[in-house]
């Protein structure tokens, strides 16, 4: 059986982990997953890498990773985290089915929190036949991203094909929500002990979420990492990391943080649910996934 959520508290907030789906990037679609994850990786040393993570490199069809929103619940408000992908085709498309088995309904909603602009974030704002999915939502994003992809910058910053493929999902899913997107602050507290902080690189944009109650804290990491593997190489970027630098810089900080600080994380795209701790480890960090043996399912 397939798990769909799962609970988890952070001092008095109750966060639930929710399946969205699970997505092959496959060839020609895609680029091979080397180059997809590890763009700038050398590849002596990534062979070996994934290797040691039971990849075998010359036979990596390509990267199934699952997608796993974030539900926040105070005794107040109810806060979602990104919306997915919502296409079934690729076996996404499964959070509001998963909300309902929580008690919650798409109505119940009042406030969205958009990480990023990416489409496996945001194309759940709106059904094929462009209906709201959540009638009742307001959304929040971060003013660097909403500035990038909805006053033109990503237009002419995102060339080609790709641009093109992005950008449409924006003016499918951003646009028609326009009115409600209220803009957010780095650093600022969205709900009580909920707060967003800038981690750009993955797109220019892009935050990460601080939860803090009762001397407890947890980060969900969103995108800065794709991979695990991205923790023991924080410098090698994916091929859609919008600003390398950038997001190496957004990796390391981050990073350091969870470890220095034994945070729980969570990452959008690693093994559902997607939860992890930090670890030092010689130059950089490794994860390690909290114990969920009963999760897997591939
Ligand atoms: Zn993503």
């Amino acid at each position: 059986m397939e798990h769909t959520t799962h609970h988890f508290r952070i001092g008095n907030i109750n966060c639930y982990a929710v399946r969205e789906g699970r997505h092959s990037y496959l060839p020609p679609q895609f680029p091979p997953p080397k180059t997809l994850l590890f763009k700038n990786a050398p590849e002596a040393e990534l062979n070996k890498t994934l290797r040691q993570h039971n990849i075998e490199p010359d036979n990596w069809p390509g990267w199934v990773c699952d997608y796993t929103c974030l539900v926040i619940k105070t005794e107040e408000e109810t806060l979602l985290v990104d919306t997915g992908l919502n296409d079934r085709e690729a076996h996404c498309g499964k959070l509001v089915a998963n909300l309902r088995t929580l008690g919650i309904k798409p109505e119940d909603i009042y406030k969205i929190l958009i990480s990023h602009a990416h489409p496996d974030h945001i194309n759940g704002i709106t059904q094929e036949d462009g209906n709201l999915v959540f009638p009742n939502a307001r959304y929040l994003m971060g003013k660097r991203e909403y500035q990038f992809w909805m006053e033109g910058e990503a237009k002419s910053a995102l060339e080609g094909h790709i641009g093109e493929i992005m950008c449409g999902f924006v003016n499918r899913n951003l646009e028609p929500v326009k009115d409600w997107i209220d803009i957010i602050e780095d650093g600022e507290e969205i709900i009580p002990g909920v707060s967003t902080l800038m981690a750009p690189g993955h797109t220019p944009g892009h935050i990460v979420v601080l939860i803090e109650s009762q001397n407890n804290k947890f980060l969900y990491l969103v995108d800065s990492l794709l991979h695990p593997i991205h923790c023991e190489h924080p410098e090698w970027c994916a091929a859609v990391d919008f600003d390398m630098d950038m997001t190496i810089k957004s990796r390391r900080k981050f990073l350091a943080m969870a470890a220095n600080e034994k945070m729980l994380t969570m990452s959008f795209h690693f093994d559902f649910p997607g939860l992890g701790y930090v670890k030092e480890n010689e130059e950089a960090w490794v994860w390690e996934s909290i114990k969920t043996s009963f999760y897997s399912t591939r």
